[in-house]
């Protein structure tokens, strides 16, 4: 059987219904995975109680709704960042299924069809995931940089892809930002200007989608993030240090603080490293923007509107 025997409701049902489970466990990684716990045990529990949640609770975006943001439980509010990332997941489904599986040939078989809607689906998942806890922690964990980069490595004869595209674009992604922000940075500034998990965000881009993908997305995503920085100046917004890392900064402060010797001047100076621990006084610059989100935004861009949309930048930029 051949993608285009297969009925269009079927493909779009199960399709969207896979991505908003999907975007269910995405919750899980986005909570657990920055605090370094498992992300298949134990199942999930309420945030406020800690009360294993049942199945029909559980039902993405409309059990949130019909609970209308409150754990049964204990009534504890639920952020709308569950059914948010729940919906995100479903759309995500969505879109592969439109501007990945649909431009595969007709003749495609439908085994292929599937194998390549859950490797994309997977990868934008784990950008999507990638954004969030970027967001809220700046940190972008190794086990979803660089786990994405290996599969995409792994999977590149499914994806039409040489090993060479694939192997030599992870390479080129990872330079790309490593090179001139971190490396030649640190020589002539003495830290670095761009995280390292930017670098690996950027291998992920290049082993899915070449070295296109990761310079795309390194422009795109610097023009997009330039824009939001601008808006945020023109309207007097201050961006303010993320709780999450302001309470990590907080901790390891205080761990100085108890400690002596050796052991003190060690601490020192992991805090020393921690760009974001510099105090940089009240101005603009007081404000962090995580570039991770900005990059996935431009992954993502090139990944469901490839060509097309590099041909949009190109035009507007030669304007
Ligand atoms: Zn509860």
């Amino acid at each position: 059987m051949t993608l285009v025997e297969v009925p269009f409701w079927f493909i779009a049902f199960f399709g969207v219904a896979f991505g908003l489970l999907f975007g269910s466990f995405l919750n899980v990684v986005i909570h657990r995975v920055p605090r370094h716990q498992n992300i298949a045990f134990p199942a999930s529990t309420c945030p406020g109680c800690n009360t294993p949640i049942a199945g029909y609770d559980n039902i993405p975006v409309l059990s949130w709704l019909i609970l209308r943001g409150k754990a049964r439980c204990c009534k504890t509010t639920i952020s709308g960042r569950y059914p948010l990332v729940e919906l995100v997941g479903g759309l995500m489904a969505w879109a592969v299924i439109q501007q990945v599986v649909f431009e595969l040939p007709a003749s495609t078989p439908w085994e292929y069809a599937l194998l390549n809607f859950a490797l994309y689906l997977a990868v934008s998942l784990t950008l999507v995931a990638i954004a969030f806890i970027d967001v809220e922690f700046m940190i972008i964990p190794d086990s979803l940089s660089f786990g994405g980069a290996v599969l995409g490595i792994l999977s590149f004869a499914a994806r039409d892809m040489t090993l060479i595209e694939s192997l030599g674009g992870a390479i080129a992604g990872f330079l790309i930002v490593w090179l001139p922000f971190d490396f030649l940075y640190r020589l002539l500034r003495g830290h670095a200007g761009m995280g390292r998990g930017d670098a690996k965000l950027l291998m992920l881009a290049g082993a899915w989608f070449g070295w296109q993908g990761a310079v795309f997305a390194l422009m795109v995503g610097s023009v997009q993030g330039t824009l939001l920085a601008l808006g945020l100046l023109i309207t007097g917004t201050k961006l303010e240090i993320p709780d999450a890392v302001k309470a990590e900064l907080a901790e390891l402060r205080a761990e100085i603080e108890a400690a002596e010797g050796d052991e003190k001047a060690e601490l020192e100076a992991e805090l020393a490293k921690d760009p974001l621990a510099a105090d940089v006084g009240d101005g603009f610059g007081a404000g962090r923007l995580a570039f991770g989100p900005f990059l996935v935004l431009g992954i993502l861009e090139y990944m469901l509107f490839g060509q097309w949309a590099a041909d949009q930048y190109l035009n507007v930029l030669w304007l």
